[in-house]
């Protein structure tokens, strides 16, 4: 039998025993539904991430199509603006091929000096015109990333004194002193791009006349270095004028593009503000340097230094030779051209180097005379109404009623310099290109090659 202090021992402890459980199952319970809490909170959380990663994913795939299109539009812009300027300076180059090759024509014949003069002075007129076109083409392959140099033999101080000698007029009619000093210890034959070391010389020295009024424009050349063992030197340029001057805060964005160093100054002198731009391009791509300096009010001083190959006297001499001896060309051609002044031009250049000419005005008809008579080579047009310049040669190429002259070479005589012209010419099977306005010397040499060959 259990006592009575036993069995309230046991009670006491059991009713203990009982409460613990009660408070253990109450912690339970109270940390099941913290833990649940969290849980949902958890639950909660992570639908929100998932929502918002969602929504960032669908933004990220948003801004990328969009993205995509603007990429497209991009693409589709620069490509309609290649062709707008493709076109426009067709456009402006026929008409100007046709000033400078009869103005070369009439200087050839016999007329007085006075008469000569004023023609001279149409040609650098018309070449300066060319030349504003081709900044505007400039500017577009520089911002395409499609510039080239070409490597060609020059005689510097001519180069320098053509120009300085073209220049005069200019400074002459404002009142300006010009100045030309070429130190001796620069090497006369040089190699490297000259259409190009023109354009700069003549855009420094054409904004120095242009933005002074009186005193003096100064141009020297010197040797920066020398290096016999890879027959490299680095020639160095100042263009020094006594003119406006440009502010301080201006000096360095006057290399930036449509950009003039004042507003008044385009309503004042004109310009495109390009020159520059393409100019300090032109050095910095063949490795040269280009600054100024300034004094507003008192004058400007722009210097670049050009890395060029000099080409020793002897090896000169023979190149030379063979670039002004123009021989009989003993050939046949056929030209192909809707432009009435370009076949006139063409013609009677061809004429007086004693090649036997055809002109026709189409793709068309150059077909039909092929059909009919034997040529050498056919020069022709890139763009003439109803059949192309490649259309006509595609059709020559592959064409079996051509098959006996399905190998002639065709040159494409066009007016645009573009590179995708270019890759058009080759594409359509065409040997070649001559630019307009004609340039009598690459034309000659173009012809001559295709006599050598054949
Ligand atoms: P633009 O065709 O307008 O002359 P450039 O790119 O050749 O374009 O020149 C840009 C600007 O730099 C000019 O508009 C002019 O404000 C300034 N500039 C260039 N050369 C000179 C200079 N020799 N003297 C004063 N300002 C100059």
């Amino acid at each position: 039998m259990i006592s009575k202090e036993k069995y309230d021992a046991l009670y006491k402890a059991m009713i203990r025993e009982r409460k613990s459980r009660k408070e253990a199952e109450r912690i339970i319970e109270e940390k099941s539904a913290e833990i649940f809490f969290v849980n949902e909170k958890l639950k909660k959380v992570n639908q929100d991430l998932e929502i918002r990663i969602e929504e960032r994913t669908k933004d990220i795939e948003d801004s990328r199509q969009k993205l995509i299109v603007a990429k497209r539009i991009a693409e589709e812009a620069t490509k309609a603006k290649s062709d707008f300027l493709s076109s426009m300076t067709h456009e402006l180059r026929t008409p100007l091929n046709g000033v400078i090759g009869l103005t070369d024509l009439i200087l050839d014949e016999d007329v007085n000096d006075k008469v000569k003069d004023m023609l001279s002075n149409i040609k650098f007129s018309a070449t300066h015109l060319a030349d504003v076109i081709n900044e505007i083409l400039d500017f577009s392959k520089i911002e395409a990333g499609k510039i080239t140099f070409e490597k060609v033999q020059f005689n510097l101080p001519d180069i320098l004194k053509v120009l300085y000698k073209n220049l005069s007029i200019t400074a002459k009619q404002k009142g300006l002193k010009l100045f030309l000093d070429i130190d001796d210890e620069v090497p006369e034959l040089l190699q490297g791009d000259v259409v190009k070391l023109n354009q700069i010389i003549n855009n420094l020295v054409g904004n120095a006349l242009k933005f002074t009024e009186k005193g003096h424009v100064k141009v020297s050349c010197g040797l920066e270095s020398k290096n016999r063992k890879d027959n490299r030197v680095t020639v160095y340029f100042e263009i020094q004028d006594t003119g406006i001057g440009i502010k301080k805060e201006k000096l360095e964005s006057v290399f930036d593009s449509f950009t003039q160093s004042d507003s008044s100054i385009g309503r004042t002198y004109g310009g495109t503000g390009l020159g520059l731009t393409i100019t300090k391009n032109f050095i910095e791509l063949q490795g040269g340097k280009i600054g100024v300096t300034s004094t507003y009010g008192k004058g400007s001083t722009f210097y670049f230094s050009l890395p060029l190959v000099f080409i020793s006297q002897k090896e000169s001499r023979k190149k030379e030779t063979k670039q002004r001896v123009y021989e009989a060309l003993d050939l046949k051609v056929l030209v192909a051209d809707d432009m009435a002044i370009n076949q006139l031009v063409v013609g009677q250049i061809l004429q007086k180097w004693g090649v036997e000419v055809d002109l026709v005005s189409s793709g068309q008809e150059a077909l039909s005379l092929l059909d009919k008579h034997e040529y050498d080579l056919v020069l022709m047009d890139m763009q003439m109404p109803e059949m192309s310049g490649c259309d006509a040669t595609r059709i020559i190429r592959t064409d079996s009623r051509f098959q006996a002259v399905k190998d002639i070479p065709v040159i494409a005589f066009t007016a645009n310099a573009f590179e995708n012209s270019k890759r058009e010419v080759y594409e359509a099977g065409m040997n070649g290109f001559v630019t307009k306005p004609v340039n009598p010397i690459h034309l000659y040499e173009t012809l001559s090659n295709f006599r050598k060959s054949s």
